[in-house]
């Protein structure tokens, strides 16, 4: 397990919760809900009833006062049952974040409590068809007028994009360049001029709906602002350490999970009239890999045990996602191979897993971009 040498009872209480929700709640509708490209409303009800969502939240606003290794629990055993289910991740770890670090009083009582109990659905948007790595070249603007803001632009790639009720929108306020004219605002999906674009059919995480979104003149009122004007991108880079170390979670769970599977499967297989295991190479794979996901599990816990106590840096975060998500495909890779065809099968969760798994090195700062920050701190006069 992840971090378990962090993790005290209540933790492994909490674990059993999770565990048995996910069997009960998600596992047997996950085709269902795979072919409709989303899940329904009522299972982030559900899961906020349980305590999975937002979990870190004091009791003030909703939540059970809970820390990141109650998210770790969530992400690692949703994982663990082979992943893809909804991306309570998105809103739980890089949604609510933004509004309980950033928000005013009157923001956090009025949507926190909602976020926790799974009423309120959040997405974050940053992304644009002309603005992925590059977020500094966004267009969308809010211009002000009197006391709203007024919205246009479009937004694509984002999770939960379909089910929102709220959105944390990252727009151009003041035309300066780059990434000084930057704000984070808060707009309500019910708002005369949003709209939803066409659910991206994905190669992966096919429960999880993923949309463009288009503001056409959306007025927000200035309350709406969340954090300082101009300041959001700043916000943005603040608050990547956890998006990152999420992404970290996900994959250094993926990465145990592919090696179970592959070694229940090639002790069962046989070949040459041997189990598949006896292979010397079959030894050297799963030797190799399992080792590697051993060191590559004590860092990602350091790394944890860092931000617990907020002092984990971008650039060991941007390096820990680098080389977790790096591992985690060739991991997955690797441990396909071993079942020959079956691999290739979408019955089988290790097919499941590679294409889940891709997007990992993509979102949360591309691979490349990561590699560029880690390069840049490097060499920094
Ligand atoms: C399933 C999914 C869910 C997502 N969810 C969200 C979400 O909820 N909210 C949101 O805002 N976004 C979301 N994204 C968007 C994601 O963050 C972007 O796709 C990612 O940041 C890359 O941007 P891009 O797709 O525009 O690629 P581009 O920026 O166009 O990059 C294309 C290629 O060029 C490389 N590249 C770019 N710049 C450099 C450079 N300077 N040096 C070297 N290489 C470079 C990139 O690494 C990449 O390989 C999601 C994406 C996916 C696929």
């Amino acid at each position: 397990m992840i971090a378990d040498g962090l993790m005290g009872e209540e933790h492994r209480i909490f674990r059993d919760t999770v565990r048995r929700f996910v069997e009960e709640e998600l596992l047997p509708h996950r085709e269902e809900w795979e072919a409709a490209g989303t899940v329904p409303p009522e299972v982030w009800r559900k899961a906020g009833a349980a305590g999975l969502l937002a979990c870190d939240l004091p009791e003030e606003y909703g939540g059970f006062g809970g820390d990141f290794l109650h998210s770790v629990i969530v992400t690692e055993e949703m994982t663990r049952a082979g992943g893809g289910g909804p991306a309570f991740s998105g809103h739980s770890d890089i949604v609510v974040p933004y509004i309980a670090r950033f928000g005013t009083e009157e923001q956090k009582r009025k949507w926190l409590p909602k976020m926790a109990s799974g009423e309120v659905i959040g997405a974050i948007a940053m992304t644009e068809p002309s603005a992925g790595s590059d977020l500094q070249a966004m267009r969308t603007t809010a211009r002000r007028d009197g006391d709203h803001y007024v919205i246009k632009g479009q937004k694509v790639f984002i999770s939960n994009g379909q089910q929102a009720h709220l959105v944390v929108l990252a727009c151009k306020t003041d035309p300066a360049p780059r990434g000084k004219g930057i704000s984070l605002l808060l707009v309500e999906t019910d708002r005369p001029g949003f709209s939803r674009g066409r659910m991206l059919k994905k190669i992966g995480r096919k429960a999880q709906d993923t949309v463009e979104l288009f503001f056409d003149e959306v007025r927000v009122p200035c309350s709406n602002l969340l954090g300082q004007e101009n300041r959001g991108f700043y916000h943005l880079m603040e608050l990547l350490v956890q998006e990152r170390l999420s992404s970290c979670v996900r994959g250094m769970a993926m990465t145990w999970r592919a090696l179970e599977w592959t070694i229940d499967y090639v002790k069962e297989r046989e070949a040459f009239g041997k189990k598949v295991s006896e292979f010397q190479n079959t030894q050297f794979e799963l030797a190799d890999l399992w080792s590697s996901a051993l060191v590559h599990n004590a860092f990602l816990e350091h790394c944890i045990a860092k931000h617990l106590k907020g002092q984990l840096t971008t650039v060991e975060a941007a390096a820990a996602k680098l080389r977790i998500t790096e591992l985690e495909g060739q991991v997955i890779d690797r441990c396909l191979q071993f079942f020959g065809g079956w691999g290739y099968i979408w019955d089988y969760p290790i097919a499941r897993a590679y294409a889940d798994a891709r997007v990992d090195r993509i979102s949360a700062g591309s691979n490349h971009i990561l590699k560029l920050i880690i390069g840049r701190d490097l060499l920094k006069q």
